[in-house]
């Protein structure tokens, strides 16, 4: 059994993934050819974004964002400390700052109320932690759609809005989910997404896309894009970066968003029939009403995770944890020097959490396997 299945879908989309590599391989213009725009306006579609810009990965897609909103040394940027690294990472990669804000116990998203006390310290010089520098700028927040689940983007709104930040959606799980009938990518002033091959759309390398309805934050996007450019490739006007996808990404991915919605539908029934069966014996993920996940995980919280996962392991089933160190304890962010105990929720949750196989192709007999030995360990 695998945790993330592609042989099916490949086996499935066959046919249109040779026929879009191969019209690639025949027009050769594998830099920006005509799969990128056509990319590019299909999943503005879907998102009912105005604009998409494609981009090198998930990772360069909040770097470029933050680019874009001009974030730099002594900004504070906030987020949460229950997430892949790569969120918190390009924040301290410009000179910004992190400020870590724990999450909410039942979406693991970054809670609001305590968005709003963090904001508030900050601006009367209380420090997030004895290493956060002095006299930091509150400029914006980035709330992870964790696990593919969108953060509570009202509440946040409401926050920034009174506050004057801008909000940058990492939306690398959540491509494919809702949040109170807006799609994701149409959450934040801009959205970022990852097409790394086990996001809920993946291509066959890395890849990613901004989303953004701000006609001169696309603009800047662009520029940034190549290198800065302004009139053309060899007129540079910032300080920019090669972040193109390659041509090849955008026809895989072209073949793989036919099937897209059918593909999150059947997400939809593989969580819920996890949850039907094991919601008495573990803590099972909580989605709010009006939200729908684009389940890139199904993540399970156990008091007794080892158990848990050796019990899978001898019935020859993969389980994942994510993430077993919340990033404001990271080596990498030890010059902030957040001590244990500042993100209790983060702290406690990344001990006790566990991802099950998910793909819209698992069968129903594997999971019954799965649901079988979570139920017995
Ligand atoms: C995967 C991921 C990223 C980074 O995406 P890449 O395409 O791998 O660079 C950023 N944030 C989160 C929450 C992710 O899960």
């Amino acid at each position: 059994m695998q945790f993330i299945d592609l042989n099916k879908q490949q086996a499935r989309i066959e046919r249109s993934l040779k026929d879009r590599i191969n019209a690639v391989l025949s027009h050769g213009k594998y830099i920006m050819g005509p799969e990128v725009s056509e990319l590019e306006e299909k999943l503005a579609d879907f998102t009912k974004a105005k604009y998409c810009v494609s981009c090198s990965s998930g990772t360069d897609a909040l770097l470029m964002s933050l680019m874009s909103l001009n974030i730099g040394p002594g900004d504070a940027v906030f987020t949460s400390p229950f997430t892949f690294i790569a969120t918190a990472e390009v924040i301290s990669l410009l000179g910004a700052t992190p400020v870590f804000v724990d999450i909410d116990p039942d979406t693991y998203n970054i809670d609001p109320t305590k968005l709003n006390e963090a904001v508030e310290n900050l601006n009367k010089g209380k420090k997030a932690s004895p290493g956060t520098p002095d006299n930091l700028k509150v400029k914006g927040v980035i709330p992870v759609d964790l696990f593919g689940l969108p953060a509570d983007y009202d509440a946040i709104d409401e926050i920034c809005q009174r506050q004057g930040l801008v909000v940058i959606e990492d939306a690398a799980q959540s491509f494919g989910g809702t949040y109170k009938g807006k799609a994701v990518g149409n959450l934040g002033m801009v959205s970022a997404t990852s097409f790394f091959p086990a996001k809920p759309l993946g291509c066959y390398g890395d890849g990613g896309a901004l989303f953004t309805d701000d006609e001169s934050i696309k603009q800047q996007l662009l520029s940034i894009r190549v290198h800065g450019k302004g009139s053309d490739k060899y007129d540079n006007i910032r300080i920019g970066l090669n972040a193109r996808i390659d041509t090849l990404q955008a026809a895989i991915l072209l073949a793989k968003l036919e099937i897209f919605p059918d593909e999150v539908q059947r997400r939809q029934e593989v969580a819920e029939r996890y949850t039907q069966a094991l919601k008495n014996k573990v803590k099972t993920p909580v989605i709010p009403k009006d939200s729908l996940s684009a389940w890139a995980q199904y993540s399970i919280l156990s008091d007794d995770r080892e158990g848990l996962m050796t019990s899978l392991k001898e019935a020859g089933i993969p389980s994942a944890v994510y993430y077993p160190k919340p990033l404001h304890l990271q080596q990498a962010f030890s010059y902030l020097q957040y001590p244990e105990g500042s993100c209790p929720v983060s702290e406690s949750v990344s001990k006790q959490i566990c991802s099950l196989p998910m793909h819209p192709y698992l069968e129903k007999e594997d999971q019954e396997l799965i649901i079988t030995a979570v139920n017995q360990s």
